[in-house]
C-alpha cells in the first residue's frame, strides 16, 4: 500500500482541517530547540478519542505498519516527538481534544482531555480556590497529556510531588486502538497492579493518554517568597536544611540559580539586578491556605546573615515583587535560547552530594575547556540540577561550543555516575539520551523495559525507538 493511499484514508477518519502537511506540518515537526526537523507523513490533529482509536487501528493494519508519535505542545527538550529517518510516522499533535470536563471540588478531582494546556487547568480553577500545582516555565504550551508522558516535576515538586504524585486515573487509546478507561477518581483503590504508572514517563512508547483524572489541592492564600545570594554553593545548601527544617510543608519551593544564569537573564532581557552581585542565588517560596508567620521568616534570614550563611536577602513585599523576582528563574531557558544553541543536562543527584558534585565538574570542564561557562540551576530542593553550558569566553558562537557536546556530556554524565545521580531528573529519555539508557541500567532492567514494551506494543508502532535503544 502506497503512502499516498493512507494518507487518502486519513480524510475517512479526519475533516480535512485536522490534516496538516507540507509546510502547515513545519511548526509540529520542528522542535523546541532546533534539533529535530524530519517531516512525517502527515499532522493529524484529532478531536476525540475515538477519532484517535481509529488513526491507530489504521496505522496497525498499514503493511509495514505507520508509526504514530504522539504530542502535546512540543515544549519537550529530549526530541521525544522527533520524527526518525527510514519510519513513517503519523505525529499525532492533541492540542485539539482540549476540554475541562469535571472539576469535583469535594473529591478536589479535576478529569480533562490530555490537550488542556497546564495554563488553561491553572486558570479553570481559579474559581474554585483549588490549585494543581505542577508549575513550569513552559505551562502556556505544555499539555496534560505531555506532562502526565514525561513524568514532568518543575518548581513545586518538594510539597506537592511530580506528576506521578498527582495522577489518579488516565484514559489510554493503546497499541491495537483499543480504549482502556483508568479514569479511577479514588485515592485508595488497591485492586492489583496500578497501570496508570506504566503510561506515565513512557513519553509515548506504549500508548497515548487521551483523558486525565488529576488531584487537586486548596489554593494557598498567603505566599512570600526570598531572593537570598550566597559567597558558594555549600551556603545555598545550607539555607535550604534551615529553611526545610523550620518551615517543612510551607516550603513549596527552593530554586538554586548560578551567577552566570542570574546574569544571563538581566542582560538578556535588560532587568535590573534585585541583589548586589554575588556568586550564588536561591530563590524561596513559601505558601499556605493558614497565615504564614513573616516575621520567623524574617528572623531565619537573619540569623544565616549574622552567621555568614547568607551575604544578602530581599523579601518580597507584595505580589509584583514576588512575580519579578520568580521572572527572573523563570527567564533562564530563554534567555539562554537567546545567546544560541546550548547544552543541556538535566541531572539529579542526591542533596548531600550536589557540592562535591558540582565542584569535580566544574574542575574537570574547566580544565579541558579554560573558561567554560556552566550556567547552572534548577529545583535544588529535589536534587534536580539543570547542568547547562552555555557558550562563554571559551567559545566565539554556539557552533563551537555544540562541537564539544560528546565530551562535555561524557564528563558530566561520568560524574553523575559516580556521585550516584541520574541522567535524566524531570525532562525523560526520549531520543536525545536514549543511547546512555543502557549505560546506566542494569541488563535485568533492560529486559524488563523491553518485556512491557513487547507486551504493550507489539508491533513497535507507538513512538518507535525512544527510550529504548
Ligand atoms: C522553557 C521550558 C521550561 C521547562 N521547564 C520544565 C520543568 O521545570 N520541568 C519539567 O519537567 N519539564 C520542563 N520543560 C520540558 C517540557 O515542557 C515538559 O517535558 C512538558 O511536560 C512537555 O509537555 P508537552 O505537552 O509540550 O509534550 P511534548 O513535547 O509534545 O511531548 C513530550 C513527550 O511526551 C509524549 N506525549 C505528548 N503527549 C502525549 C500523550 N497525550 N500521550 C502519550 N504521549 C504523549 C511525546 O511523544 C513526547 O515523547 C520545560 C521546557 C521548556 C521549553
Amino acid at each position: 500500500m502506497t503512502h499516498s493511499l493512507f494518507i487518502t484514508q486519513l480524510a475517512d477518519i479526519f475533516a480535512a482541517h485536522q490534516i496538516k502537511t507540507n509546510d502547515a506540518a513545519r511548526p509540529y515537526h520542528t522542535d523546541e530547540r532546533n534539533r529535530y526537523h524530519l517531516a512525517p507523513l502527515a499532522v493529524v490533529l484529532p478531536h476525540s478519542t475515538a477519532q484517535i482509536s481509529r488513526l491507530i487501528t489504521l496505522c496497525a493494519a498499514q503493511n509495514p505498519p505507520v508509526a504514530v508519535i504522539a504530542q502535546g505542545g512540543n515544549t519537550g527538550l529530549v526530541g521525544g516527538c522527533a520524527v526518525l529517518p527510514d519510519c513513517p510516522s503519523i505525529l499525532l499533535n492533541l492540542s485539539q481534544l482540549n476540554r475541562v470536563i469535571e472539576i469535583d471540588p469535594l473529591n478536589q478531582t479535576a478529569t480533562v482531555d490530555a490537550g488542556v494546556t497546564l495554563q488553561a487547568l491553572h486558570d479553570a480553577l481559579k474559581p474554585y480556590q483549588l490549585i494543581f500545582p505542577l508549575t513550569l516555565a513552559s505551562q502556556n504550551a505544555a499539555t496534560i497529556g505531555g506532562n502526565l508522558a514525561t513524568n514532568a516535576g518543575g518548581t513545586q515538586v518538594l510539597r506537592y510531588g511530580s506528576m506521578r504524585d498527582l495522577c489518579l486515573g488516565l484514559e489510554v487509546v493503546l497499541a491495537d486502538g483499543s480504549v482502556w478507561d483508568g479514569l479511577n477518581t479514588l485515592r485508595k483503590n488497591n485492586t492489583g497492579y496500578d497501570l496508570k504508572h506504566v503510561f506515565i514517563g513512557a513519553e509515548g512508547t506504549l500508548g497515548v493518554i487521551t483523558r486525565a483524572v488529576l488531584k487537586l489541592f486548596p489554593a494557598p492564600l498567603h505566599r512570600t517568597c526570598a531572593l537570598v545570594a550566597c559567597n558558594d554553593l555549600k551556603s545555598i545548601l545550607d539555607t535550604f536544611r534551615t529553611i526545610k527544617s523550620q518551615f517543612d510543608q510551607q516550603l513549596t519551593a527552593f530554586e538554586y540559580i548560578s551567577a552566570n544564569a542570574f546574569d544571563l537573564v538581566c542582560t538578556q532581557f535588560d532587568i535590573t539586578p534585585p541583589l548586589e552581585p554575588a556568586p550564588e542565588y536561591a530563590l524561596i517560596e513559601l505558601a499556605s491556605s493558614l497565615p504564614l508567620n513573616n516575621d520567623a521568616f524574617e528572623a531565619a534570614l537573619d540569623a544565616l546573615s549574622h552567621a555568614n550563611v547568607l551575604q544578602n536577602a530581599a523579601i518580597a513585599h507584595n505580589e509584583q515583587q514576588s512575580t519579578q523576582f520568580w521572572r527572573i528563574r523563570e527567564l533562564i531557558s530563554a534567555a539562554q535560547k537567546k545567546l544560541g544553541k546550548n547544552i543541556k543536562h538535566d541531572i539529579s543527584l542526591p542533596i548531600s552530594s550536589i557540592n562535591a558534585f558540582c565542584s569535580a565538574t566544574y574542575a574537570a570542564l574547566q580544565q579541558a575547556y579554560p573558561m567554560i561557562e556552566p550556567t547552572v540551576f534548577g529545583h535544588i530542593g529535589d536534587g534536580n540540577l539543570h547542568f547547562n553550558v552555555s557558550r562563554g569566553g571559551a567559545f566565539a558562537d554556539a557552533d563551537g561550543l555544540m562541537a564539544c557536546e560528546p565530551q562535555i556530556n561524557a564528563t558530566v554524565y561520568r560524574f553523575v555516575a559516580q556521585f550516584h545521580g541520574s541522567i535524566s531528573a524531570e525532562h525523560g529519555i526520549g531520543l536525545l539520551k536514549r543511547d546512555l539508557l543502557p549505560t546506566v541500567k542494569s541488563d535485568v532492567e533492560l529486559r524488563l523495559m523491553r518485556d512491557i514494551k513487547q507486551q504493550f506494543d507489539p508491533q513497535n508502532i507507538m513512538n518507535p525507538h525512544k527510550i529504548l535503544p
